[in-house]
Order: C-alpha cells, then sequence, then structure tokens
C-alpha cells in the first residue's frame, strides 16, 4: 500500500480509501439492510491489509451504513482509521438539526469525533441553501469542540460552482468525480489543479464511474491488449487518476473479498506520477472509445431515485448503455423484462421531472427514458 501525506495535516493515508457505500445488502421480511458480517470482516480485511480510510454517509444503506461502520471499527480498528461521513443536507431545515444530526452520527460511528466531515453532495442550490442555514458557523463550532476535525465538501455540479465554494471557506478537503472518462464534467480537471494551488486534499469518488471502466467494450479491450504494458482495465481507471500529486485518495466501493484483494495489489503500485506520456495518450485513445459507445453518461449515483412511480431510473440506464456499449440491442428487452414484470420500467414514467431535479449530471432523464422504452419494445 502506498500512503501520502494529507495535506499539510501531519499524517498519512493510503491512497486506496474504503468506499462502504456498496457493502453487500440483504433481504429480510420485504426490507433491505447491509449485510453487518460481511461488511464488518471486508472493512477489518482491509485495514488489516493497510487501508487507513474509511468512508460512509448518513444516508447510505437506507441509513444503516454508519451503523455497520460503526461495529467493523470497534476493537481497536477505529484508531487505526480515519472516518469520513458527511452531513445529509437534503434533511437539514435549521441549525439545530445540523448538530442533531452530527451527534446522532458520532453515535452510529461509536467514535467521539469524525476526521472528515463532510457537506454532502454540494450543489449551487443546496450551498446557498446550507450557508443560509448557518453551515459555515456550525462547521467552526463543531471543530471547536472537537466533534469533527477536518470540514470537507462533495460536490456534484458545474466547475464555477466547485470554484466558488472551494474558495468560500478553508475547507480541509473536497471530494471530487473524477475519472479519465470525467476530466471536463463537473469539478473535472480544472477542480483538481484548483484544489492543489489551493493546499486543499482531493479525495476521489467514482474512479471507475460507477464500475463502468471495468468492463471495457471490444474497441476498448483491443487497444488494452495492443499497448505492451499489460494492466487490466481498471487498473488502468486507478492509475490514471492516481497519477495526479493532488488526489490524495481514491475511494472505491468494495463489495467482496477478491475485490479488496485486487485493489490492494493494483495500488501497492500507484504513485504521483506513474504514467508516462504514452500511457497518457494510450487513455486519451480508451476515453474516445468509450465515449463514443455510452450514449447516456449517467454514473449511477442514484439521487435521482426514488422516482415517485418507481421506475429504476439507474438500472434501466445502466442496462441501457451496456447493451450499446457491448452492441447487443437483444439484451435490453430481456434485461428491462424484469423492471416491467414490477412495474416499475421506464412506460411508467409521467414525466413530471422531479427526478431531474436531483441528477448531478444533469440528464434529460425523461427523453432518455422515452428512448429506452423505444428501443426496448422495438427490438423484442
Ligand atoms: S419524471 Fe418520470 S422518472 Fe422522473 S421522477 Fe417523474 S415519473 Fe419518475
Ligand atoms: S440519472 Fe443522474 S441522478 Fe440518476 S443515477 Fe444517473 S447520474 Fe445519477
Amino acid at each position: 500500500m502506498q500512503y501520502v501525506p494529507f495535506g499539510k495535516h501531519g499524517f498519512e493515508v493510503s491512497r486506496l480509501g474504503f468506499g462502504a457505500m456498496r457493502i453487500p445488502m440483504i433481504e429480510e421480511n420485504g426490507e433491505r439492510h447491509p449485510d453487518v458480517q460481511r461488511g464488518v470482516e471486508l472493512i477489518r480485511h482491509a485495514i488489516d491489509q493497510g487501508v487507513n480510510y474509511v468512508d460512509t454517509a448518513y444516508v447510505y444503506s437506507g441509513k444503516q451504513n454508519e451503523d455497520m461502520v460503526g461495529e467493523a471499527l470497534k476493537g481497536g480498528y477505529r484508531e487505526k482509521v480515519k472516518i469520513a461521513t458527511k452531513l445529509a443536507c437534503p434533511y437539514i431545515e435549521s441549525r439545530a438539526d445540523m448538530d442533531k444530526m452530527l451527534d446522532e452520527q458520532l453515535k452510529k460511528l461509536g467514535t467521539d469525533h469524525i476526521d472528515f466531515y463532510l457537506l454532502h453532495a454540494l450543489n449551487k442550490d443546496r450551498w446557498a441553501k446550507m450557508k443560509e442555514l448557518g453551515v459555515l458557523s456550525f462547521l467552526d463550532e463543531a471543530v471547536k469542540d472537537g466533534r469533527i476535525k477536518y470540514p470537507s465538501f462533495s460536490f456534484h455540479d458545474k466547475y464555477d460552482v466547485f470554484e466558488d465554494i472551494l474558495t468560500s471557506y478553508d475547507w480541509q478537503m473536497a471530494q471530487i468525480q473524477f475519472n479519465y472518462l470525467d476530466i471536463n464534467e463537473q469539478a473535472g480537471l480544472r477542480g483538481l489543479r484548483l484544489a492543489g494551488r489551493r493546499g486543499v486534499p482531493i479525495v476521489v469518488m467514482e474512479p471507475l464511474r460507477g464500475g463502468a471502466l471495468a468492463s471495457p467494450p471490444p474497441e476498448v479491450k483491443k487497444i488494452l491488449e495492443r499497448y505492451p504494458e499489460k494492466h487490466s482495465a481498471h487498473d488502468w481507471a486507478f492509475r490514471y487518476v492516481g497519477h495526479f500529486k493532488e488526489v490524495a485518495v481514491q475511494l472505491s466501493g468494495m463489495s467482496t473479498r477478491e475485490m479488496v484483494d485486487d485493489n490492494l495489489k493494483i495500488f501497492d503500485e500507484i504513485t504521483p506520477g506513474c504514467l508516462s506520456e504514452r500511457d497518457q495518450r494510450m487513455i486519451g485513445r480508451l476515453r474516445a472509445a468509450y465515449k463514443k459507445r455510452m450514449p447516456i453518461p449517467c454514473t449511477g449515483c442514484a439521487y435521482c431515485v426514488p422516482c415517485p412511480k418507481g421506475v429504476r431510473i439507474p438500472k434501466l440506464f445502466s442496462i441501457y448503455n451496456e447493451s450499446k456499449m457491448f452492441d447487443k440491442p437483444e439484451e435490453l428487452p430481456r434485461d428491462c423484462g424484469y423492471y416491467v414484470k414490477e412495474g416499475v420500467d421506464a412506460s411508467k414514467c409521467v414525466g413530471c421531472g422531479l427526478c431531474e431535479k436531483q441528477c448531478p449530471q444533469s440528464l434529460p432523464i425523461r427523453e432518455w427514458l422515452k428512448t429506452v422504452h423505444k428501443e426496448a419494445t422495438e427490438n423484442k
């Protein structure tokens, strides 16, 4: 495992962070819960192998993720890691709500302080609302009374909004979506560089773009096969992000022990500046090949659900993108079939537009749903 100093904070973090968002879930009495036993095993295994950064959030796993992480960090594990968790801004309506949520989170996580406390998924409107409610004085006070160490934020919006937020407060970390496909989306490469100039360490989410970069289409595979240096598709994606010195930690949502072990091997080799110029040109070709094939730039973040009509937007988009990426139109109706049976397919959209207000990628979700429905019906 490679470690880097976290800004000027005087400690080092593992360049691989455990993203607890995707820990396995189980269904009991019709309700979904985190599989606590497997989650605890996975997190402890990663920590035993050198991972010292664990990321969770109030809203993950039906608001039960922090409890699971708290369980994993019992028995001496808490002291071995930095915890990052997030204030769920959509649930906050007053200054008092902020204190209440933070106190609840400390309890769930079984700790007296949170290392990185992020305002979750800031965008233009959410940032304005949170400022209005006094979030900056809340952060100052929570640092002062020791409940949090490093005020931070995670981000989903355009670059200009990122610049505004980054330069409005003494942030100690920013978490952004960054991968070799998204260099010009959201904060992007410009945002990364800006944070670097201001001495704000970056934590990267979605380095594999919701897993898509780990399953390459034929054109991408061909480029990788022809390239003399051999690494897996997801290894190259992690390398690309880890090449930037501004990136302290990459979060990987790991849900099996094999994934953890595979990632550990990869991160043994990822150092800032690890890509040659030739590697970078090759990754540029991968990017172009992907862009050509993925019609819907959906990251699977699921901020758009639940939809009032139950439409499973991220699932349907992922099925559509995959059918295009792998050139298998016949799989579209087959894979949509389950959602049709459940009554949550694209045809159930009534066009209310609620989902589009939540989408960090500003996708015209309603239009895409029409396309998905049309093609799924035509290819039957
Ligand atoms: S526009 Fe359609 S998919 Fe979006 S929330 Fe409304 S009904 Fe659901
Ligand atoms: S449609 Fe938008 S909000 Fe929904 S999963 Fe895709 S990127 Fe996220």
